[in-house]
Order: structure tokens, then sequence, then C-alpha cells
């Protein structure tokens, strides 16, 4: 029995009114994730704890109580067992992203992930197709970097004899009362009044939330991936790659012509993969940092950023910081303020939108 929780200021949606991010709501196989409001909203009731949603959330801003990934990262990594399976160590073997999958498979020989058990399972027709894409894609892409390994699937249908009573489900928890069990009993039941109590959680942010929605963070994940990624020798070439086979970084283009030097990719980037300098004299990208949360696509109203249809793998062993776009810096004709000239426009954005709307006002 799992409680899932959302990080309010590790959200995309947090960062921006015009995040369209609904990943989480997207592959939830019961509809427990709504987003109705700025925020998702959880019902706790409807779900089933399979942890769909925290793989796919690019930021890592939903967690389950009872299954954080990167633990399971370095116990399974460590552990002799090659099996991935809802009944023996995940909560259902959607629970991991396909950069996570490349990355086991990096460390670790034979992964084998359980689909024994989805035919029977009540989400396991909706979670299955999602799951076999992933895998799809994690096996292109170990190809592509020529990696001896790969991820595969078998129906083998893990029972653990040993412990069948860890496997409870919400349903069979007050089976539990028995002495042996009261302690897990005693949790199981609080996490119960806690889920009928915030049946329906609903998110906001508030000024506590300021200075983590400002800082910019790499994920776990990310940091797992390339930690593995250099356990093997770089390829001896480097393949382009379509980029929609990777769900978990991008490569991006910029239009200098849409451009108008707002800023706001860079400002709102949750990881730090866009940046400028001091002067805002120019846009840079790093792939490396990229989560694919699209963002700064999002936010740019000229849309003078797309993604880019191809990705070279060298930024995965050579990584590199691009620059996407300069512009001359001069202070503005009406504040004497420093800004971003993309056209040679004499006054800055903030006194040309004055100047317009006295003009629609008051026709000045
Ligand atoms: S853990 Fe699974 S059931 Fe619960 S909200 Fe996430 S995707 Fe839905
Ligand atoms: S997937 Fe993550 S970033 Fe996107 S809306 Fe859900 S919680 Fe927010
Ligand atoms: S560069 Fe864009 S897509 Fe990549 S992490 Fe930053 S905001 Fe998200």
């Amino acid at each position: 029995m799992s409680l899932l929780n959302l990080s309010p200021s590790s959200c995309v949606r947090a960062l921006s009114v015009n995040s369209i991010c609904t990943h989480c709501s997207d592959v939830c196989p019961v509809g427990a994730i709504s987003i109705t409001g700025r925020l998702p909203s959880i019902n706790q009731s409807q779900c089933v704890g399979c942890a769909g949603c925290v793989a796919v959330c690019p930021t890592e801003a939903l967690q389950l109580d009872d299954f954080n990934p990167t633990d399971f990262f370095f116990s399974f990594v460590s552990d002799e067992e090659n099996l991935v399976s809802c009944q023996k160590n995940v909560p259902c073997i959607a629970a991991l992203s396909s950069e996570q999958l490349i990355a086991f498979a990096q460390m670790k020989e034979g992964v084998i992930l359980d689909i024994g058990h989805c035919g029977q399972c009540e989400i396991g027709e909706k979670t299955l197709s999602v799951m076999m894409k992933t895998i799809d894609n994690s096996n292109y892409l170990l190809e592509a970097i020529q990696s001896p390994y790969t991820i595969q699937t078998k129906d083998i249908a893990y029972i653990d004899l040993k412990v069948p009573e860890e496997k409870a489900d919400r349903r069979d928890f007050f089976k539990n009362f028995h002495l042996r069990g009261i302690g897990k009993a005693r949790s199981n039941f609080e996490k119960e009044i806690q889920r009928t109590t915030d049946e329906f959680v609903q998110y906001t942010t508030n000024s506590t939330h300021t200075q983590a929605l400002r800082t910019k963070k790499i994920t776990d994940r990310r940091k797992l991936f390339f930690t593995a990624l250099k356990r093997f020798e770089v390829p001896s070439e480097f393949h382009v790659v379509q980029s929609d086979k990777i769900t978990f970084t991008s490569q991006k283009l910029l239009d200098e012509e849409l451009c108008t030097a707002c800023q706001m990719c860079y400002r709102v980037c949750p990881t730090g993969a866009l940046t400028s300098d001091m002067r805002n004299s120019k846009i840079d990208f790093d792939p490396f940092l990229c989560v694919k949360c699209h963002l700064c696509h999002d936010v740019c109203e000229p849309n003078a950023i797309t993604l880019s249809t191809s990705y070279n793998l060298k930024e995965w062993y050579v990584p590199s910081v691009q620059n996407l776009a300069r512009f001359a810096v001069r202070r503005c004709d009406e504040c004497d303020g420093l800004f971003s000239s993309v056209a040679g426009e004499k006054i800055c954005r903030r006194c040309r939108l004055e100047e317009e709307e006295a003009r629609e006002l008051w026709g000045l």
C-alpha cells in the first residue's frame, strides 16, 4: 500500500502557467491524477501505487512513499538476481523509465523484466503497452551506443513464496492484524487513514516554494545515467538517432529571426540546460542537462524554439554547450536600462509594451 506525493516546486507546471505537461495524468492507468487547475491533483483512494507517473515525470516531482527508484537502482545492481518483477522488487515494471533501463543494462548484464503477471493485472493492459514502447526505445538506444546488452522481457510470473504477506494490497490490509504483522499493519492503517482523509489532494505553490522554484536541479536518474555510461568504453563511432526515440533529453534549434530575447526560456528551464550570461547577451544549451520537459517551448511566445528531429549520441560521451543565439546589449532610450536587442530596437521590451498599452488605452 503506497502513498503518492507531489513536490509542487519540482512540477514544471508550477514554473509557468503556460506549461502543458500532462505526462503523469496521461499515463495513469486508473485516472487517479487529474489536471484541472495549475498543478496535478491526486485521488489517493484511486491510486494503485504503480509508479508509472513517477517514471514519466521529467523532473521527478512525484514520489511514492515506499518505492524510491534511485534506492532500487543501487540495491538491484548490487544484487546477484537480474529479474525485475512486480511480485519481487518493483510496484510495477512501468515504474522504470527508459533512462533508468539503459542505466540498468549498462550496469548489469542480462536484465529481465517479468511480464508474466500483466495479463491478470487490472492495470496490465494499459501499462504493458506503455512499457513495451519504453523497452523498444531503450533497446534501440542501447544498440546505437554499441552496448553488448539489451533489456529482455519474459513471461515468468515470479511468485515470492517466502513472504506472501509482504504483498498484501489495501483491500486485505485488515488481515494483517495478527501479532506478528502488527507493526506493518499499524503503518498501513495510518496510511489508510491518511488516504481517506486526504482522498483528493490538490496541490498549490506558495511563498515557501519560491527558493525551490528558482533552484536548477539535475535529476537523480540523470546522475545515474551518466555514471552508468562511464562504465563502458566510448563507442567507436557516434550514431545520430531519431529524437522521437529519446523521451528524456533533446537537441534544440532556435530561430534567431523569431526570438525576441524575452529571457523566458532560460529563466524557467528547471535544470539549467538553457542559460545566458550576466548581460543576457546569449542563449546557450546543454543537452547533457535537458530532461525534455518541453517548458521552454511552452513559454516561447513566437515559437522560436523547436526540437531537432535527430540526436547525436556524441552528447552522451563528449557533452558540449551549444550557443543557440547571441544578442547585442544596449541601453534603452526610455528607461536607460540595459536590454538585449535582437533587431536594432532602441527601447527595451518593457518600455515598448508600456508604449503599446498607452497607445491602445489613450491613443497616445
Ligand atoms: S502510481 Fe500509478 S495509479 Fe497511482 S497515480 Fe501514479 S500512475 Fe496512477
Ligand atoms: S509529469 Fe511531472 S512535471 Fe508534468 S505535470 Fe505531472 S508532476 Fe508536473
Ligand atoms: S531545455 Fe527546455 S526541455 Fe530541456 S530541460 Fe530546459 S526547459 Fe525543459
